[in-house]
């Protein structure tokens, strides 16, 4: 399941197509790869270490959240889409 779960986003931005889809996956991209302040210890070095999952590289915190970011709202929003 977890495999499916990997692919699945990916690949619906690929049979969607559409220049506007590219676009928005590239702002995603770069929301995955930013770093989120920590629920913790409120410093801002969160990075995605996973699919929805996040660790806080200053005291460790790992949790899980959104997919591209800590917060699920976009993850949402990608759905309806
Ligand atoms: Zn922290």
């Amino acid at each position: 399941m977890g495999r499916t779960k990997k692919v699945g986003p990916v690949g619906r931005f690929r049979t969607r197509g559409g220049a506007s889809l590219r676009k928005a996956r590239a702002k995603i991209e770069i929301q995955a790869k930013a770093s989120y302040e920590c629920p913790q210890c409120a410093r801002k070095s969160v990075k995605r270490i996973g699919l929805g999952v996040w660790r806080c590289t200053k005291c460790g915190y790992t949790f899980a959240g959104g997919a591209w970011t800590p917060s699920s709202k976009l993850g949402e929003s990608v759905k309806k889409s």
